[in-house]
Parts: C-alpha cells; structure tokens; sequence
C-alpha cells in the first residue's frame, strides 16, 4: 500500500480500479466488421469525418498566416495535402468496402500501413512524416469517435479515470455512470476539469506529477478528494476506513437536505447559497444539496462539443429550461447567466484562435464586443428567458468601464428590435459585471456605477492578482485567497459595491473552502455561489454561528498580526472555526 499527496481538487471518496486514459492517440477504439450493404454508409462516415479533420487543419492554417514570419504553418499545409490525398483516401474506402469493416478499423489499418512504409525509407525527410501520420490518425479518429465514446466502449465496471489531463471538452463527454472519481498528473483544484468535477459530484485528485505511470490498468486505488491523497493497492482496513468516511460525507449531506430549509445563522438570519451549472450536466441534486438559487451558469459549455454554434433558439430553450428549473428553487431564487466566457482553457472548435497567451487573450467580454452577432444572438436568447424566471445576465472578464459601455450599447440595441417585433423580456433584468480581473477590483467604484450587482470570480481573480496559472500545479501553492493582497481586493470590491448599494457575490470555487466560504461570508458578501456538492458543508458550518461570531471571524485577518502571510492567516481562520463549532472537523472530513 502506497499513499500518494497530491490536490484536494472535488471533495468526496472513492475506492475503485483503475482506468488510465492516455491522450487521445493511444485511446481504444472500437473496431468490427459490419453487416454486408453497410459498407457506403462507413464510406459516408468517414468522408465526414475527413471533412472534419479538414476544415480544422484550414482553421489553423488561417490563423497561423494572419501572423508572418510563422512557419508553422507549412507543417500543416502538408497535413492537408496529406487528408486531400486520393490515393489514402481511396486505400480506406476501398479497406471498408472489401473488408467489411467500420470506417475506425480501416483508418487504422491503412495508416499503420503508411506508418511502416515511411518506416522503411531511407531519407530521414520520409521518417520524419510519420509523425504526421500519427497526428492525421489522431484528427481523423476523433472526428469519428467522439472521445468519450471510446472511453465508454472500453470502460466495462465503474472506475477511477487516471490520466495526464484531461480537457473540459473531454470531461464532459466522460460517461458519468462510469466514473468514481479522477486522479491526474496535472490540473488543479480551480482548472475547468476540476470544476466540472465538482459539478458532476465525482470526487478528484489533481496535481500527482507521474500517477499515469505509477498505476496499472485494472489494479484497486482509493482516491480522497478532500485532503488530496491517492492510495495505491489499499489494504482491506484502508477500504474498510474510506467506506466509513463515503458513509459520514452521506451523512452531512442529509443533515441541510433534510431539513430542507435555507441555511441560517444560529441566531436566525440568512445567508443565501447558490449553485454554479455547467449546461449538460443535470441540475436535479441542486435542491438536494440545499442550492437556492443558480449564482453563475457557465454558458459556454452550450459551445463546447459542437459541430457549430448554438443557434439563438437553441440557446432560448436552454436558458428558458434553466430559468424555470431556478424558479423552483425558492422565492429568493434567480439565475445569473454568464454571457459566453471562451477562451483561457475552454476552447471552442471553429471559434478559438490559436493564441499565445489565451488567458490574456481575445476571451470573454473581448471575444463577444469583436463579434457582435454572436453576442447578439445570446443576448437576445437570455432576454426572451427573462419572462421564465429571475434572469441576470452578466458579464465576464470586465476589465474597464468602457466595456460596459460598450457592452450596454449592443444591449439597448438589442432590446430594442425585441420591442419592435413585439417579444416579450424583462425590462429590468439586472446586468452585472464578473470581478475578476485586477484592474477591475482596483476601480470597483467606477465599474460599479454601470451595473446592478458584482460577482467575483476568485478563480480568474487570484489567478491574474498572484500572476499563478490556475490551472498548473507546480504554481499551485501561489494560489492563495488569503493572501494580504487577494483580501485588499475582496474588500475594496466588497466596500464599493455597499457603497453604491448593490449586490456582490463570490461565485469562484474559493467559496466552496469551509475557511475562506465563511470568510467572505463574513466580510459582507451578499450571494455565496459554488458546486452543489459543497453546499451541505458551508450551511452546516453558517447554521453554528450567530452573526456576532461570524462579524468576529471576518475580522481575524485584520485583528492578527498585519505581517502574517496567506498561509498563517488561513491557518488562524481555522483554527478559529474548529475552536468555535465543536464538530467542525468532522463537518470538513
Ligand atoms: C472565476 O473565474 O472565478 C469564475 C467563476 O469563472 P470561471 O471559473 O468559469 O473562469
Ligand atoms: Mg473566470
């Protein structure tokens, strides 16, 4: 038995074989012989996906020539000529059609084929294409199989997924049936694969370095999610251990699911919690796990997995559904529908540009303002919601007061041809702005005169304050809510919006951590929104207090000592909680 540390990235336990899924190239793919009249129909199947493979080695083309000087491009000038290649092409249908076999087999067959051939060739120059074999191999298979096809046809029991890392396009088409839990090499607990975790309440383990090659497909691992371990061939005491633990986190959950009530500070008053929803993934456990309203949907995973775009009817049923689903969440309920918020690392196909610095890129509000029909077809898909429920629209990655503008303009435009054809919305849905880049956390009090709520994401905030890759792990320790600036920032954003007497919310993951959830809630954050998974856990900790103690627990970092790092005041935080509520290490695990 081995125990390894690595991030506690999406809570929950889990005890499970493992599957180890390698990157795309190396993923089984399912390869049968088929029924005799089939054969032009795998013939189709493959035109399209070749079609597919096509037109996204021209998309990077295109992109690579917008900058000169690249040479990139030429690389994949002949992973073109190589797909418009007749004679390839004409060896894997005629595979299909005398072999009777799926498009998948006869790809294989015919490019393990080129793979040897340019093997045995003398010039180095010849060699060398068989990486561009591979990569073609790739292209073509994933356009034929989606990624999470494969996955499902080769898992057979529920199990552990491990990998190097996984994208959030990749996550999402996981079978969720089939999934105990994650563990990677990479990843951390706020990259999109670790939120889409939390979302789907599969416990997951990031940041393991070399899990990959430490693990055999098969063999028994127990995966913590809330102290970050993974435990290699666990004895029988150790599973019988992480039954107790599956056992005690049930346990919380139905201590605020039961009751049914909002969560409530001992002495009465309310603290609302809501939920952050990825489209895709079922919103049914919301109410379970006590969510009382939809803080942040994370509308860019509409984009995600598409042959094209969402149409604004498309969209328009999405969000209707969601916002009628809100409705029934209680009286204060409302949806805060985020405005698309590509780029970074979730990417759409046909849509993100190949960037150098994507984080500091052409995303979100940017993306949106230089693409204006994109824009205004969502946001005329979020307007005609707003008669379903309680909409708020907001927008992400505001970095300056003439976005807003900007961002308003397009607005009033668009309310204003819904008016013209007579379609209904709410005049006074609210707008508001996502906190969570630097500058405009430094200039609240500007940014705040054009909106009617804040809601900071510390996921994005704490990433660009601490200049720390969210995503990476060897950075992951620099990743610190608590850090002396991070909470200047909170309170500066928290002060400006009271000021001007408006809601702010924290709808980053950082509210979902016990010690910092409460502390924001203590330092006068109206709206509290996180994973439903972590709802029970925050509530149970709330419903212990009275408002004297938690005004109390929102002064420790500025009653300690003023020289204290993130790491000490973190530390302080809780141990101030564990001192105050009697079962608070059994509430965490
Ligand atoms: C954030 O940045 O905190 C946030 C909630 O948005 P996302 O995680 O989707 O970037
Ligand atoms: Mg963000």
């Amino acid at each position: 038995m081995r125990i390894l540390q690595g991030l506690p990235t999406a809570r929950g336990f889990a005890v499970g074989p493992v599957f180890i899924c390698h990157g795309d190239s190396k993923i089984p793919v399912a390869e049968y012989v088929i029924e005799s009249g089939r054969q032009e129909d795998e013939v189709l199947r493959y035109r399209k996906a070749l079609g597919d493979a096509k037109r996204d080695v021209e998309g990077i083309i295109a992109t690579l020539k917008e900058r000169a000087g690249r040479e990139d491009a030429m690389v994949f000038e002949c992973h073109l000529m190589l797909l418009e290649d007749t004679e390839l092409s004409g060896l894997v249908e005629n595979h299909i059609r005398e072999k009777l076999v799926n498009a998948e087999s006869a790809v294989r067959y015919i490019y393990n084929d080129a793979r040897a051939r340019f093997q045995r060739m003398n010039d180095s120059y010849f060699r060398e294409r068989i990486r561009d074999i591979d990569d073609l191999e790739r292209r073509l298979l994933c356009a034929l199989t989606g990624f999470g096809d494969h996955v499902r046809l080769a898992l057979r029991e529920p199990s552990i997924i491990i990998a190097d890392d996984l994208t959030p396009s990749e996550t999402v088409q996981l079978p969720r049936d089939l999934v105990l839990g994650f563990a990677t090499n990479g990843g951390s607990p706020t990259s999109h694969v670790a939120l889409l975790a939390r979302a789907m309440g599969i416990p997951a383990v990031t940041g393991l370095g070399d899990i990959t090659s430490r693990v055999h497909a098969g063999e028994r691992v127990a995966i913590d999610g809330v102290n970050g371990t993974i435990t290699l061939c666990p004895d029988a005491a150790t599973i019988r251990e992480y039954a107790d633990l599956i056992e005690r986190d049930k346990e919380i959950f139905e201590e605020t699911t039961q009751s049914s009530k909002p969560c409530t500070l001992k002495d009465g008053s309310e603290i609302l919690i809501f939920a952050n929803v990825h489209p895709g993934i079922p919103v049914s456990g919301l109410r379970d796990h006590g969510a009382r309203g939809v803080g942040l949907y994370r509308s860019e995973y509409l984009w995600l997995n598409r042959e094209r775009e969402p149409s604004e009817e498309e969209q328009f049923r999405a969000y209707r559904d969601a916002a009628k689903f809100t409705a029934t969440l209680g009286e204060k309920a409302s949806i805060t529908i985020r405005a698309l918020d590509i780029g970074g690392d979730k990417l759409v196909r046909g849509i993100s540009a190949k960037e150098e610095n994507p984080f500091l890129g052409n995303r979100s509000i940017r993306y949106l303002l230089a693409n204006r029909d994109v824009f205004k077809a969502q946001l005329r898909a979020i307007l005609r919601a707003s008669v379903f429920g309680k909409v708020q629209l907001m927008y992400p990655m505001i970095s300056c007061v003439e976005e807003l503008k900007e961002a308003a303009e397009v607005l009033a435009e668009v309310k204003a041809s819904l008016d013209e054809a007579g379609i209904a919305y709410d005049h006074n849905m609210p707008v508001g702005a996502m906190i969570e880049v630097p500058s405009a956390a430094i200039n609240a009090d500007a940014i705040a005169k054009h909106v009617d709520f804040f809601s900071i994401g510390t996921n994005d905030l704490i990433q660009y304050v601490m200049a720390a890759d969210r995503g990476n792990e060897s950075v992951a320790s620099l990743y610190q809510p608590t850090n002396p600036a991070v909470l200047m920032l909170m309170r500066n954003v928290i002060a400006a919006a009271k000021r001007r007497g408006i809601h702010v919310a924290v709808c980053g993951e950082s509210a979902a951590d016990p010690v910092v959830g409460v502390l924001w809630a203590a330092m006068g954050i109206d709206v509290l929104s996180m994973s439903a998974t972590y709802i029970p856990v925050i509530s149970a900790i709330l419903s212990r207090l009275t408002r004297a103690e938690l005004d109390e627990y929102g002064a420790l970092p500025e009653t300690t000592n003023p020289d204290l790092t993130s790491r000490e005041i973190y530390l302080a935080c809780r141990n101030w909680l564990s001192s105050h509520i009697f079962d608070f290490e059994n509430i965490v695990l």
